[in-house]
């Protein structure tokens, strides 16, 4: 078991409304009331709600995500969002590379580069998704795809890349409700951990490496005691406080 603290974040997705992130949230807020978890927590909002979001948690435990960010620093580029607007808004953690913007936008290996680059230019931290498909996976492709994604982000930022997280989201068990089996889990984590090991040495025994992919209070425990799995990555689940603060539990 690894000394790192678990950090658990949500992905709320394209899921909210100002009501429902207020009733979400303070269920949240209440699970948590009197507790110093013992864990880290985010939540990743849709970007028009981080105003909202960012005042709600104001004074908790719990962390303001973001989805996406451009990979442009400002101009003509309409319809996107920068990292220094994020900033703006106080968000702390941005999700980069999650496999639904690489597959519905088109999303390259060199575009999660930049993106993470940006977001540490302005002290966010990016949580950069890795995961093979299901064809890749038969394909005995998965630590093949998992290391290129992983390596194009490395490659890029050099020794800052000691400021990221990581996150190894299987794109056939997201949003399934199949889940990689722990086994699955710990064998892409560990081959990811070598992989920050041999690029930073032990500037990387500090970055969390998460576990995404339909993780839920019935699984989260067992997934959360591998060796080389630091937190959970987490869609659906994340949008019950009941079963968000059981994961939360989970990781205790
Ligand atoms: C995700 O979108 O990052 C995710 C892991 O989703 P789910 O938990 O719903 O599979």
């Amino acid at each position: 078991m690894s000394t790192r603290p678990k950090f658990i974040a949500g992905n709320w997705k394209m899921n909210a409304s100002l009501q429902a992130n207020a009733a979400l949230l303070q269920a949240l807020r209440q699970g948590l009331q009197g507790q110093e978890p013992a864990c880290r927590i985010a939540v990743a909002v849709p970007a028009p709600y981080l105003a909202q979001v960012g005042q709600l948690l104001q004074g908790s435990a719990v962390a303001l995500g973001a989805q996406d960010v451009s990979r442009h620093e400002q101009g003509a580029y309409t319809g996107e969002v920068s990292a220094a607007m994020l900033a703006d808004f106080g968000v702390r953690y941005c999700l980069v590379g999650h496999s639904e913007r690489r597959q519905y936008h088109g999303e390259t290996d060199a575009d999660v580069a930049a993106k993470a680059a940006r977001l540490l230019a302005h002290g966010i931290t990016p949580v950069v998704c890795v995961g093979e498909s299901l064809a890749e996976r038969e394909a005995g492709q998965t630590l093949a795809v998992v290391q290129r994604q992983l390596g194009a982000v490395l490659g890029e930022l050099g020794s800052a890349a000691e400021g990221i997280v990581a996150a190894y989201e299987p794109v056939w068990a997201i949003g399934t409700g199949r889940t990689a089996t722990p086994e699955q889990a710990q064998q892409v984590h560990a081959a990811l951990r070598g992989q920050l090991a041999a690029a930073l040495a032990a500037a990387a025994e500090p970055i969390p490496v998460l576990y995404g992919g339909s993780m839920n209070p019935g699984n989260a425990g067992e997934l959360l005691a591998q060796s080389d799995i630091d937190g959970g990555l987490i869609g659906g689940a994340a949008l019950k406080a009941e079963d968000f603060l059981k994961i939360i539990s989970a990781a205790q």
